[in-house]
This record gives structure tokens, C-alpha cells and sequence, in this order.
């Protein structure tokens, strides 16, 4: 079957054509509710027209006509009838609802709700739009039935406007609505879209492409035929049921092909088609083991989509075949009931009315309402829309692999997702404690992507937590925005932690105790500050946005203001806060000095980062411009946790194999390497610099005395910044 594009059609379809086609199969008392439904529109639409000149009425007739083509239900060719009443008429939500029932009336204000956008190229413009569309979507699917209906016929029609506005529709067109309806499964509607928007946003290029098309099909004609009568008489002496039909590419998946992998179209073109469509399961099955028999199959390329699904409910099985000649053959073969779904995806629901158990369509409409229900969520994670429309796509081009849970449950992932997003996708909570991950069970990092048929198993923990790191490699739209919000959560709560620690520190040099700040002292100083409860003062502290020695003064000098001094003595003496390498996010070690447990340290609180902290003999900061208020006393707690990061330099001989002896005796120490860099390199000696995770002061200098022990080192120190 192919798709071309339909010049506009010489005969007008008129109400008339429409309820001929609406009777083969809707009740003629649904029929006449559309004839109704016509009769207002036209009276609403009555002196408007169409750029091109018609009337305005013949477009809502032909976007019904659509949606009939589809089978959809009554209420959705009701609604597509007036889809445009209260947009453009004077005719209100309540007139419809009171004509044809709320359930229209709703219909037609969804649509007219996402026929409120503004084109434009603007990112943000578009993804709001995309996610009008999404959450129409999720309230009503046929919202977006009629919507896609629409913009097929205004794709249709698109030659009367202005080259400028055709662009923008096209290209929206392309971005938006070809892939909704790709995720829907409406692949009828889609290439329409796709080869529609095409040809308006490169008119010569799809020309050219359309007629080099044609020409090659001509060439191919006899090969075509020659394969088709083959594999039909292989079919009939296995006594197998089933249609054979040669299969055309759309222009736009042809383009897209040779953009993506840069070949010439002859390349694109050299590939035969067929699909053959039969009456069960059972016969897919053997019709493959047929067409096998009849040619080789290329190793590699059998995919049982019948078995494992796509996303939008799409099933057959895919093979490709050594021809005569040598020339690849692609067959898909299914049967009736998965054609209608692959051209109609979701809308096949509709085809099989009543039949709400079986079948590939109800698992169609299943599938699709689980990943709208997905988006749902995404979208209430997601902080603004062009995040959003960021998470989206990654999900709209589903690039899928099919990994297993140790149960042997089947999961879907995006190509590229990791154990990460794996530990998401079973559960947002096993997402947010996982720390290890066994992939067919080996212990494997939680970064490694994640390949067809493996067995994922997470290892969760009481006190895991999402890892900063992990947004540098998860793939998944749930899990990126999940982490996100889940890190701000806990850095609310590590901020509340921390300025619980510094306010209590600095009212012990006030000689005061938390449990002593009286209860209206405490809600005068919040309101003073504009702030609702204590814990958003303790983390404004922890942050750094509110110095925790002044907020200890005003409760020193409550009720006697006046006699507060403005600046707080940072030399005062007070006991310094102990570090104890579990503060999170709040607390930074600086880069530039590395300060490491043992060091004598200093802090200073940054507004909105917490505290960062340094070395005292840090460069930068005895260059920094001096603000009193801002350095905080620290020192290590007597246990600290965690592995610092420092530098070490060691200078050597140059000679082969003195990186790996260097290298093993530092991980003999029980240090990590997480960077090696190569400078001075005259021939003669080498000075290699080396981060390593230590624990404390005395586990780096154990490091450095090994590696001066070794020979070829001639000088080691640790880099101070
Ligand atoms: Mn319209």
C-alpha cells in the first residue's frame, strides 16, 4: 500500500458522501445525530471561508471523513463536525453540551484547547504545546484523534497559504504530530503527516526524490513480481493461508534513511519489501519457516515483534532474506488483526468494539494509556516544559532493548539505559536506595548500558540515595526527572542538618542552647525574616543564604535589639564545627586544594551552595577578597567517612612499565586512581600526576612512602594547589 500525496480533490466530499460512509457502520440513529451535528456547524461556520475560497463547512466534513475512515465512534465524528464551532463561532462549550451531551462537548473543547498554540520556533513555545497535547491526551484519547484528523486535512490544504506559514505547519507538523501519532501506532496517519510535511518543507528535494522513486520502481517491476509468485507458490504447497503484498517505503522514511546513514538513494532503494498477512499466530510462525525455506535468512536480522511488542502495540515478525540475485529481502509477516492495529494503532480499539478481552487492539489501548499514564508523571516531576519536551523525546523515538527482571519479568527500556534506569522503571523507591547492580549475575557498574535479553537485578539499601552522577548517564525520562527532584529533597534535608549543626555551634558562643530561644522570640525573628517555619531558617542557614552567628545574636539579644552589635567577631573563638564527611551536597571540598581528613581546613559559606571547604594553605584563598562574615571555623570530626580526592606528583626515570609498578602499588594501598596525567615528558624523565581517593592524611603519606620506594622514582609529593 503506498501513500501519496492527494492533490485536492476534484469533486467536494459532501455531508452526503459522509453519512454513506458513516452507515457501514454506525446505527442510523448515530447517523443522524452527525447529520445534526453538520447542520449547526454549517449554521455556525455560515459566510466563512477556507483560504482557499471554499466554505468553511467542508472542513470539519473532511476531517470527519477521516476519523470514519478510522471507524471511530460516533461521538468522535460528532465532535470533529464542530470541532471548530467554539474557536471560531459564537456558538459556546455549553450550546454544544446542551445539543449533543457533555461528553462532545468536552471532546470539542479539548481540541479547541490545543487549536489555541502559537507556532513559532521558540523552544518553550513548543514544548507548552507538547504538553497540552499529552495531557489532552491522558483525559481523552480521542482529543487527539480528532486533532490529528485536523492537521491531516489542513496538511491537505496547506498550498493556499503563504510560503512562511506553510513552514512553520510543516515543521511543526514533523516535530509534533507525526510522532504522536508514530507513539499512538496510528502509522496510516502518520506517513500522511510525514510525507505531507515533507513535501512542504522541501519542495525540491521531495520532487526530485518522488521522481527518482517512480523511475526505479518501474526497473523493478519484474523482480518484484518474480519474488511475490515465488513466495505465493511456497505458501500454497504448504497449504498456508496468506496475502502477499509487495511493500512501497514512504518517501520520508526513504529521506530519512539517507540523511541518517548518508547513502545515495540507490542504496536506500536496493531493498525489496514484502509483507504477507494470515489468519493466526500459529501460521505467522510456520509462513516464516516457509519463506526461510524459500531463501536464506540474513543471520541477524530476525525480530519476533509478536512475541515482544513495540511500545505502541505493534506486532509481526521481521526477517530479511538472501533473494535471487543476492538482493536483500525485507518480509514482515502478521496476521489480519495485527495489520489492523500496525496501521491504526490505537484507533483499532474502536474496530473492535465489544471485544474488550482479547486481542491485540484492547493490548494496543493498554499499552498506549500505560505510557500516557508515564508522561502523566514525568510531567508532574518536571520542573518547566522545555525539560520536559527534553525527558519526551527521548521516549518518542524508542530505540528499544527488552531486559529481564530476576523473576523473568519483561521490561522495555530506551537503547542506552542502565541498571539506573532499569531500578527506576521497577519502582521509583528501588530507584532511590539501589546501589549496586547485577547484570546476568555479575556485579556490573550502575553506568553500564544495558543490552537485549540480559537479567538486571538491583541491589538496594536502607540508606542508598540518588547519586548527582547518575544524570550524566541515565537515559530515561522517569528516572532523570525522578533524581532530580529526589536530590532536591535531600539537599533540603542536608541543609536542614547542616544549619541545625552551625546554629547551635554559634549559639554556644552566645552561651546559649536551641532548647533556650524562647517560642515567641523565635516566631518574631521568623517573621522579621519573612520566613514560615524553623526548618526553612535552619536551611536557609545551611545553605549559606542566612549567617548562622547573626541569627545566634538576634536570639542573644532578643527583646533588647537595640543594643545588638551589627557585626558578629568571627575571631570569637567559638568551638569550630566538625566535619564528618556524611554532610551531602551542602558541603564542598574545594578542587583547587583538595583538602583531604588531617589537613587544617577552613570554610567558607557560599550563598545557595552550603559551605566549601579548603586547605588553610590554600592559594586561593588567601587571595581572596577577605569577607569576615563568611569564613566559618571548621575541623575534622575524630572519624571522618568517604574517599578524598588529592593529587600526587611523582617524577621518574622514563622506562617501560614504571606506570603499571606505580600504578599497582597504589591500589595495593587500597587507594582508587580516578585520574592519570602525563606532563613533562623530555625522554628522559616523566612527571606523572595521579588523583587518588585516600581516606585520611595517614593513608596518603603510607602511599607516597611506597612509591618513593620505588626505584625508578627520583622525586614524590603530594600537589598543593
Ligand atoms: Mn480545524
Amino acid at each position: 500500500m503506498s501513500h501519496t500525496v492527494a492533490a485536492p480533490p476534484s469533486q467536494p466530499y459532501l455531508i452526503s458522501d459522509l453519512c454513506d460512509d458513516l452507515e457501514a457502520y454506525l446505527e442510523p440513529e448515530q447517523v443522524r445525530e452527525a447529520y445534526r451535528a453538520y447542520l449547526l456547524s454549517a449554521e455556525a461556520h455560515e459566510g466563512q471561508h477556507r483560504a482557499s475560497g471554499e466554505p468553511y463547512v467542508y472542513h470539519p466534513v473532511e476531517v470527519a471523513r477521516i476519523l470514519a475512515e478510522m471507524r471511530l465512534d460516533a461521538q468522535s465524528v460528532v465532535a470533529a463536525l464542530l470541532h471548530d464551532v467554539i474557536e471560531d463561532t459564537v456558538l459556546t462549550k455549553a450550546d454544544v453540551a446542551r445539543e449533543f451531551g457533555p461528553e462532545v462537548a468536552e471532546l470539542v473543547d479539548g481540541v479547541t484547547k490545543l487549536t489555541q498554540i502559537n507556532l513559532g520556533n521558540r523552544a518553550e513555545a513548543q514544548a507548552e504545546n507538547y504538553r497540552k497535547m499529552l495531557l489532552a491526551m491522558t483525559q481523552d484519547i480521542r482529543v487527539i484523534l480528532v486533532k490529528l484528523a485536523d492537521r491531516l486535512h489542513n496538511m491537505r490544504t496547506l498550498g493556499a497559504l503563504r510560503p512562511e506559514k506553510r513552514r512553520a505547519i510543516a515543521r511543526e507538523t514533523l516535530d509534533i504530530y507525526a510522532p504522536i501519532a508514530s507513539r499512538l501506532g496510528l502509522n496510516h496517519l502518520r506517513h500522511q503527516l510525514e510525507d505531507l510535511g515533507f513535501a512542504a518543507l522541501h519542495p525540491t528535494r521531495y520532487r526530485v526524490l518522488a521522481q527518482e522513486v517512480k523511475k526505479a520502481r518501474g526497473h523493478r517491476k519484474e523482480v518484484v513480481q518474480k519474488i511475490e509468485m515465488a513466495i505465493k507458490r511456497r505458501l500454497r504447497q504448504e497449504g498456508l493461508p496468506g496475502e502477499v503484498i509487495g511493500r512501497e517505503k514512504h518517501l520520508y522514511s526513504l529521506y530519512r534513511k539517507m540523511r541518517a546513514k548518508g547513502s545515495r538513494l540507490s542504496e536506500v532503494l536496493d531493498v525489496y519489501a514484502f509483507r504477507i498477512v494470515t489468519d493466526s499466530v500459529d501460521s505467522c510462525y510456520r509462513v516464516l519457516g516457509a519463506v526461510h525455506n524459500l531463501y536464506k535468512p540474513v543471520p541477524g536480522r530476525f525480530k519476533d515483534y509478536i512475541a515482544i511488542p513495540k511500545a505502541n502495540g505493534y506486532q509481526s515478525l521481521h526477517t530479511v532474506l538472501f533473494g535471487p540475485f543476492g538482493i536483500p529481502i525485507e518480509v514482515q509477516v502478521r496476521t489480519r488483526e495485527m495489520h489492523e492495529v500496525a496501521e491504526s494503532g490505537i484507533a483499532a480499539h474502536w474496530l473492535y468494539k465489544g471485544g474488550d478481552g482479547d486481542g491485540g487492539a484492547a493490548s494496543a489501548h493498554k499499552r498506549a494509556r500505560e505510557w500516557l499514564r508515564d508522561l502523566l508523571e514525568l510531567q508532574r516531576d518536571a520542573g518547566n516544559s522545555v525539560e520536559f519536551i527534553e525527558n519526551v523525546k527521548v521516549d518518542l523515538f524508542p530505540d528499544e532493548v527488552y531486559v529481564f527482571t530476576p523473576k523473568g519479568e519483561i521490561k522495555r527500556l530506551p537503547r542506552g539505559a542502565t541498571p539506573v534506569d532499569f531500578a527506576y522503571t521497577v519502582h521509583t523507591d528501588v530507584g532511590n536506595t539501589c546501589v549496586a547492580a547485577k547484570v546476568d549475575r555479575r556485579y556490573s557498574p550502575l553506568s553500564t548500558p544495558l543490552a537485549n535479553g540480559q537479567t538486571v537485578e538491583v541491589v538496594t539499601a536502607p540508606w542508598g540515595r540518588p547519586n548527582p552522577n547518575w544524570l550524566n548517564f541515565v537515559v530515561t525520562g522517569k528516572a532523570r526527572s525522578t533524581i532530580r527532584s529526589a536530590l532536591k529533597g535531600l539537599q533540603r534535608g542536608e541543609a536542614v542538618e547542616l544549619g541545625r549543626r552551625l546554629l547551635k555551634n554559634a549559639l554556644a558562643e552566645e552561651s546559649l542552647s536551641p532548647q533556650d530561644i524562647p517560642a515567641p522570640c523565635l516566631q518574631s525573628a521568623l517573621r522579621n525574616m519573612g520566613l514560615a517555619t524553623e526548618e526553612d531558617l535552619l536551611a536557609d542557614i545551611g545553605l549559606g543564604n542566612r549567617i548562622a552567628q547573626l541569627v545566634a545574636r538576634r536570639f542573644a539579644f532578643c527583646g533588647e535589639e537595640d543594643r545588638m552589635p551589627t557585626e558578629p567577631d568571627p575571631q570569637h573563638g567559638g568551638r569550630p564545627l566538625a566535619i564528618k564527611g556524611t554532610e551531602g551536597m551542602v558541603v564542598n571540598f574545594a578542587r583547587c586544594c583538595r583538602p583531604i581528613p588531617g589537613d587544617p581546613i577552613q570554610g567558607f559559606v557560599t550563598a545557595g551552595r552550603g559551605i566549601v571547604i579548603h586547605t588553610q594553605w590554600c592559594k586561593n584563598v588567601a587571595e581572596r577578597p577577605t569577607r569576615m562574615d563568611k569564613i566559618i571555623d571548621l575541623a575534622w570530626a575524630p572519624a571522618v567517612r568517604g574517599d578524598f580526592p588529592v593529587d600526587i606528583r611523582v617524577e621518574v626515570a622514563d622506562q617501560r612499565g614504571v606506570l603499571a609498578t606505580i600504578a599497582a602499588a597504589i591500589a595495593d594501598e587500597g587507594a582508587n586512581i580516578e585520574n592519570v596525567d602525563i606532563a613533562d615528558h623530555d625522554g628522559l624523565y616523566t612527571a606523572i600526576t595521579f588523583t587518588i581517593d585516600v581516606t585520611h592524611r595517614a593513608h596518603l603519606a603510607r602511599i607516597l612512602r611506597r612509591v618513593r620506594g620505588i626505584r625508578q622514582v627520583t622525586r614524590i609529593f603530594r600537589v598543593r594547589g
